[in-house]
């Protein structure tokens, strides 16, 4: 006779073969097997966000486990521990028994709250170098740098709510968004700013989703009057993290809280986000930071130049705007290494340094690198040889290396799903959607994973420096 507990094990056993370590300790070490009845098996899992984690993103694996283990008609059933004492079932369980016997005492630590000081206080995660004082106007900003003082002066009581900063990266998104928010501090005593990140986000709730205080977190979120929520390009593809993330949006909106935004693209450009998400941000304004021209390019490297106690010719100052166009960061970088050949190496600043200096920065983000430079760097990185991507292999690091070479070929060309599908051997759209969703949740979960992935990414930027 099999018995839950043995069925269960096994199924383990097959799954930890075909996904990560740490996937696997994050969302199947802490499922308990119930039950085994006429070929079900039932399973407890923490919360309901934990199943639906599950089944969406883990249904193969566990499906081909069922299968091995109880056959065709074998199947699974999920039980939810109840979360908060509130009944949160799949529906026909009686989850109302299933109150945890023993809570675990795991409560999930607001990361942000400064400990020992009566009435909570939430640490903003501002830079303070970030200001209004900092930021040079010109046209290419005045836009958002207007509603962003507007705002200021009046956090939550202008139209402008929520506030959607969007623009090319190195053109300041940043920037406002921490000015905003060290305004609004300076101007309102007492104002709860948070500034937070969309992947620190994520990773906030993957945590609460595990550590099973959802509510917790959502309660933090609460306290905040004004929310700055960085890069939320980035919510595309997680659909846990963006309900979540709507609710919180939801319920500060309807209390009158700040909400800024900022993003790479327009709010309707981020794929695979929720059309209700879209929706509530057509509520506020959306205003977009361009390019900045030759003038406001002086100004700022003047700006730059003057925090580093330093001064140029004119002639290199027009140089140096004349070629870098588009990124303010670059603007920046320049300077930076200016400063750092001159006083390190004591060298003579001319324009030979300068443009020395200056041909590390042109554009990266203009140029472009080939799906197949991509696949040899990251045969090389994975010791393997190219046409290996292109086979039908099931090795488990021949997939990964496959599906990340789709991510990066994705993420640094222009290549359309289908043209990236037939450059690994005829493989069709979809699964270049999948794969791109595999890799995102693996560097969600699997931080040697994600190591890999940043190394690899570096290496495809020195690739486009050096073209
Ligand atoms: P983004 O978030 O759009 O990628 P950032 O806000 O990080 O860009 O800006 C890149 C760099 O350029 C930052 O160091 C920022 O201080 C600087 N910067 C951007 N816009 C301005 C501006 N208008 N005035 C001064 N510095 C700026
Ligand atoms: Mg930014």
């Amino acid at each position: 006779m099999k018995d839950h507990i043995n069925v269960w094990n096994n199924c383990l056993s097959i799954i930890r073969k075909s996904i990560d370590v740490q996937p696997f300790k994050t969302w199947f070490e802490p499922i308990k097997a119930v039950q085994l009845e006429d070929g079900v098996l039932t399973v407890q899992v923490p919360n309901k966000f934990f199943y639906e984690w599950l089944e969406e993103n883990y249904v193969d694996v566990l499906k081909k486990a069922i299968k091995s283990e109880l056959g065709h008609k074998g199947s699974l059933n999920y039980q939810i521990t109840v979360e908060n004492h509130r009944k949160i079932g799949v529906p026909g369980q009686d989850v109302s028994k299933k109150v945890r016997a023993e809570d675990d005492g795991e409560t999930m630590m607001n990361p942000f709250v400064i400990p020992g000081i009566k009435k909570m206080k939430i640490d903003s995660q501002l830079n303070a170098a970030y200001t209004f004082d900092s930021f040079v106007e010109g046209e290419c900003n005045r836009f958002p740098s207007s509603a962003g003082q507007a705002i200021a002066r009046n956090p939550g009581g202008t139209a402008f709510n929520p506030l959607i900063v969007f623009g090319d990266v190195g053109l300041g998104k940043t920037h406002l968004a921490h000015a905003v928010g060290n305004e609004i501090i300076r101007k309102h005593e007492g104002k709860q700013v948070l500034y937070i990140t969309t992947e620190k986000f994520t990773n906030q709730v993957i945590q609460a989703i595990k550590s099973n205080s959802v509510n917790d977190f959502m309660n933090f979120y609460q306290m905040i009057d004004v929310l700055i929520v960085d890069d939320i390009q980035f919510l595309s593809n997680r659909p846990k993290t963006q309900e979540i993330f709507f609710n919180i949006f939801n319920q500060l909106h309807q209390t009158g809280k700040q909400i800024i935004l900022t993003s790479d693209r327009a709010p309707k450009d981020i794929l695979e986000v929720e059309d209700r998400l879209i929706s509530r941000f057509k509520w506020g304004l959306v205003a977009d930071l361009k390019a900045p021209d030759f003038d406001t390019r002086i100004k700022i490297l003047n700006k730059k130049l003057e925090s580093e106690n330093l001064d140029l010719s004119h002639e290199i100052k027009e140089y140096i705007c004349t070629h870098i166009k588009s990124n303010i960061r670059e603007l920046e970088g320049v300077v930076i290494s200016i400063v750092a050949q001159s006083t390190l190496n004591r060298k003579v600043i001319d324009i030979k340094l300068v443009r020395e200096v200056i041909k590390q920065f042109v554009s990266t983000v203009e140029r472009e690198v080939s799906v197949e430079s991509i696949k040899q760097l990251v045969a090389r990185h994975f010791n393997l040889p190219v046409e290996k991507l292109h086979s039908k292999t099931r090795l488990r690091e021949v997939v990964v290396a496959r599906q990340l070479s789709m991510y990066l070929a994705k993420t640094y060309t222009n290549n359309s799903l289908k043209s990236i599908g037939d450059s690994f051997g005829g493989r069709d759209h979809s699964t270049v959607i999948h794969s791109l969703k595999a890799v995102q949740d693996l560097m969600d979960t699997d931080l040697l994973f994600k190591d890999n992935v940043t190394a690899l990414v570096k290496k495809v930027k020195t690739a486009l420096v050096n073209k």
